[in-house]
């Protein structure tokens, strides 16, 4: 059964570039509410457990290195059909392939420092937000 909450990271590359707050506004704009938020930085550890399942791909090694540069902004986020409105929102992974007025599209740069993320399913967006939040940080 789908869920209503979605797990998402402004990634270190829009926080360097000062997007947080355009990236909020969108993100309500569109219809979410946010049940969490902080501002944080990923260990090694965590950027590795986080993205594990994409351990033998060949862009693991930057990926743990970009995602741990600098603090990220990570926020659970609630909406009917949460999961995939936010894809939507986000726009493809390559910022080069996402439609015209998606984040991606708007904010980032390459697909590897591509401003955001956006969990893929339900089950994913629940595991997600418990790596980032205890039960007593999420509304
Ligand atoms: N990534 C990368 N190179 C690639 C594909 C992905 O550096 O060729 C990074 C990128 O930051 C992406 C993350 O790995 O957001 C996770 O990849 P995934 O395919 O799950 O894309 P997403 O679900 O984030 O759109």
């Amino acid at each position: 059964m789908a869920t209503n909450r979605t797990f998402t990271m402004i990634k270190p590359d829009a926080v360097e570039k000062g997007h947080i707050g355009a990236i909020l506004e969108k993100i309500s704009s569109a219809g979410f509410k946010i049940a969490a938020l902080k501002l944080t930085q990923m260990t090694k550890a965590d950027a590795e457990a986080f993205y594990a399942i994409h351990s033998e791909r060949p862009f693991f090694g930057e990926l743990v290195e970009f995602m741990t540069r600098g603090p990220i902004v990570a926020a659970i986020l609630e909406k009917e059909n949460a999961v995939d409105d936010f894809r939507t929102l986000i726009g493809a992974t390559n910022p080069a392939e996402a439609a015209e007025g998606t984040i991606r599209k708007l904010y980032a740069a390459s697909i590897g420092e591509n401003a955001v993320h956006g969990s893929d399913s339900d089950e994913n967006a629940a595991i997600e937000g418990a790596f980032h939040f205890a039960g007593r940080e999420q509304f």
